[in-house]
């Protein structure tokens, strides 16, 4: 009976799975690792965390991955069958696949290697290393034709028969079996170790139980050892069968091959201890083995055909021999085929994890120094905003004290201007004649003459000092805003503007439009003159002339009251009757007031004098008297020229506008003072501009550190993760290790 046990072969495929799955999420791994380092190489950050290098080994460690995938997928068990020709090598193959897939009995018909391996199709082809085309192979017989027949196989050459894998359970657990055309026909047994052997994980030396092992097979397995350290060799003495024959001898020929092949692995080879050898040595019949199993396979009891005697024991034997074979090509092949990749993808792993540690310290580093920045900018801008704050305060202080100061320099200028103004007024010179035109054009010029004088004196008296003060108080706001600043914006900061020139808008021309002179001939001692000397200038004006005066006594005169009252009384007959009482009320009072003043002051004495003189003077008094009045009028009269028309026109000009500039002393006053405020206020705002700018800078500058320290953050944590993934990976390859490779 065959053993019913999973084949061994089976751990080799599960371990080439369990590794092949390693190696793909390894070459994942290092794809998603190596675009993370190429991305943290080449990102416009300024403070880099990977460098090329580092990226270039990832790419690196990617290439060689798939290079070892590449080889991994392709692994497979191979077991080289060597021997001399017709020893059994092909009925050997046949009895292992339990079918006849290459042909026997032929001879050395061909030099050719032969290595079956499993195809995942349903047809059988061959392939040679002239030709990659597949030629369909159905039957045995038409394999070994094609082999006789091509001409194209060279001696050495490599013939490749692939078999479906669904006929032969061995083909399914990747192994690849070898069958050389035998060591006698050949003297390039080195190349043929170089070009098949190398890779091969178990040999099978194919003897014949009729003869002891030859020395061209002894030499083959010497070189081979020389190349290969410690082969795996079986050695099968074939045609067992044949022994039976000579029942009497059958044990001593068995143990003399015994001993000289344990002789030849352990002493001469030294490729197994003297104990482990007999263990590699097996006496079997391939031919018995395949045709029992082809029975069995076609339906029929395996021992249909005449089978010789020792049958049973001989076929345990060759059992006992693919047992002992699959054991071992799988662990053997499990180690030589995985174990260097295995350490090779434990160095990748190794070398990624330094990779990722080095950008995370990197990253850590550059993240704290980010940090460290982004404090400080904030710092700076809680300085910039208190800073400003504070002088925004100040200045405005500042701004009101130096307007205050400006509005009552200019004005106390501008009251001492006003006390001036005749002697301003008294130095115009111009033609001065009485007619309309002459006179509006004097007016005009005199107002002209006047304003620019007075503007020229307040800016003697005020501009210097005032402009001073502007510029000092700029000066200290930049000096003050200056530190507040960035650097690009600091070098923007310029020197106060000196263009500001403070102007005196008097508006004289608008004010005294209205001004009118009265330059007629007027006596002094005239009947008007003594009026306006009584009563005021303006009351005897309305008096004498204005058809709708209104009454405006002035109490400083009482003397002059009854006249006054008497002249408006009769001169306003348009009063209402409401207006007319009260004006009588207002009388009584007067009246009363005027006789009391009269008796109480000295009138009554003036006029008992005045009666006792003219009394004893009489006439002539009263003709010396008119005559004197006579000749002062005509002496009036005659002096009443130009010139004294202009200095009459002059002094009421001189009390015209200077009742008008009293009126604006503190207009002018705040006018200035708002151009200064102006101008103070503009220059601040100015520079506050600048310190916005700055503080947008500032911001700026903390947002993208911000943007940075995330971006630090994503990395280091990206690469404890990516980290985190290898170690995992590496755990992984451990598991494999110890599952597979350890303790062989
Ligand atoms: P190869 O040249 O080494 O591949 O040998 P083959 O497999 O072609 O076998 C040569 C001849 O030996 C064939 O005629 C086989 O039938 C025969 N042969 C192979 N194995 C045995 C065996 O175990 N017993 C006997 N009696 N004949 C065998």
């Amino acid at each position: 009976m065959d053993a019913v046990d999973p084949s061994p072969l089976r751990r080799f495929v599960v371990a080439k799975r369990s590794i092949t799955s390693i190696f793909d999420q390894l070459l994942d791994f290092v794809k998603d690792g190596s675009a993370f380092v190429d991305e943290a190489w080449r990102g416009d950050d300024p403070g880099q965390v990977a460098v090329e290098d580092q990226s270039l080994e990832l790419q690196s460690c990617a290439t060689k991955l798939w290079t070892i995938r590449e080889v991994l997928v392709r692994r497979h068990m191979k077991v080289a069958f060597f021997g001399r020709t017709s020893n059994g090598k092909s009925t050997v193959i046949n009895a292992m696949l339990r079918e006849r897939v290459l042909p026997s009995g032929i001879g050395h018909t061909t030099n050719c290697f032969l290595r079956v391996e499993g195809t995942d199709g349903d047809e059988a082809y061959l392939t040679t290393e002239a030709s990659n085309d597949r030629r369909s192979v159905t039957t045995v017989n038409q394999l070994a034709h094609a082999l006789h027949m091509d001409p194209t196989l060279d001696s050495g050459s490599l013939v490749k028969v692939m078999w479906p894998k669904s006929r032969c359970a061995l083909l399914r657990d990747d192994l690849v079996l070898m069958d050389s055309p035998g060591t006698d026909v050949t003297l390039e047994l080195d190349s043929w170790i170089d070009k098949f052997c190398l890779d091969a994980d178990v040999f099978v030396l194919v003897g014949n139980a009729e003869s002891t092992l030859m020395n061209t097979e002894k030499l083959f397995f010497h070189k081979v050892s020389e190349r290969i350290s410690k082969p795996n060799i079986f050695i099968l003495h074939n045609r067992w069968d044949a022994s039976v024959s000579e029942p009497e001898y059958i044990e001593e020929v068995r143990k003399q091959h015994l001993d000289r092949c344990v002789s030849f692995l352990a002493e001469e080879l030294k490729v197994v201890g003297l104990d482990e050898a007999p263990g590699r040595i097996f006496f079997v019949s391939a031919k018995e083995v395949l045709s029992s199993r082809m029975q069995r396979a076609q339906g029929m009891p395996e021992t249909g055909g005449a089978l010789a005697e020792g049958f049973h024991e001989r076929l345990r034997e060759f059992q006992m021999f693919e047992r002992t074979f699959e054991e071992f090509i799988s662990q053997s092949a499990v180690k030589t085929k995985f174990e260097q990749h295995t350490v090779r993808a434990w160095q990748i792993t190794e070398a990624i994890k330094a990779v990722m540690d080095a950008i995370n310290i990197a990253s850590a580093d550059r993240k704290i120094c980010c940090l460290e920045e982004r404090e400080d900018q904030r710092d700076r801008l809680d300085f910039v905003r208190g800073q400003i704050n504070h002088l925004t305060d100040n200045v405005k202080e500042r701004i009101k004290t130096l307007t205050e100061d400006v509005s009552a320099k200019v004005s106390t200028a501008l009251s001492d201007q006003i006390r001036s103004l005749p002697v301003l007024v008294e130095e115009f010179r111009a033609d001065f004649n009485p007619t309309q035109e002459t006179l509006e054009l004097y007016k005009t010029k005199l107002l002209q003459h006047v304003e620019e004088r007075l503007v020229g004196c307040l800016s003697h008296r005020c501009s210097v000092g005032v402009l001073r003060d502007i510029r000092e108080a700029q000066r200290q706001m930049i000096d003050s805003v200056r530190p507040l600043l960035s650097p690009f914006v600091h070098e923007q900061l310029s020197a106060p503007s000196a263009s500001f020139d403070l102007s005196y808008e008097l508006g004289l021309v608008a004010q005294c439009a209205d001004f009118q002179e009265n330059i007629e001939f007027q006596f002094s001692l005239g009947w008007t003159a003594l009026v306006s000397r009584f009563i005021g200038a303006s009351n005897a004006k309305r008096a004498l002339s204005g058809p709708d005066p209104r009454l405006q006594v002035c109490p400083s005169r009482p003397d002059a009251l009854f006249y006054d009252l008497f002249v408006y009384f009769s001169s306003s007959p348009s009063l209402s009757l409401q207006e007319t009482s009260t004006f009588k009320d207002q009388m009584v009072v007067y009246i009363a007031t005027g006789l009391v003043s009269i008796t109480s002051r000295a009138s009554m004495t003036v006029l008992v004098i005045g009666g006792v003189v003219w009394r004893s003077v009489g006439w002539r008094l009263l003709s010396v008297s008119l005559s004197l009045y006579g000749l002062l009028y005509l002496y009036e009269r005659l002096t009443w020229t130009d010139s004294s028309r202009e200095r009459a026109l002059k002094h009421q000009f001189v009390d015209h506008v200077a009742r008008r500039l009293r009126a604006v002393v503190h207009v002018a006053g705040s006018a200035c003072s708002q151009q200064v405020h102006k101008e103070l206020s503009s220059t601040f705002g100015r520079l506050t501009q600048r310190v916005d700018l700055s503080e947008a800078e500032l911001e700026g500058n903390i947002r993208q550190l911000s943007f940075r320290i995330q971006r630090l953050e994503n990395i280091q944590r990206r690469s404890k993760a990516f980290r985190n993934r290898a170690t995992e990976l590496e755990t992984q390859l451990e598991v494999f290790s110890v599952q597979y490779l350890q303790g062989l």
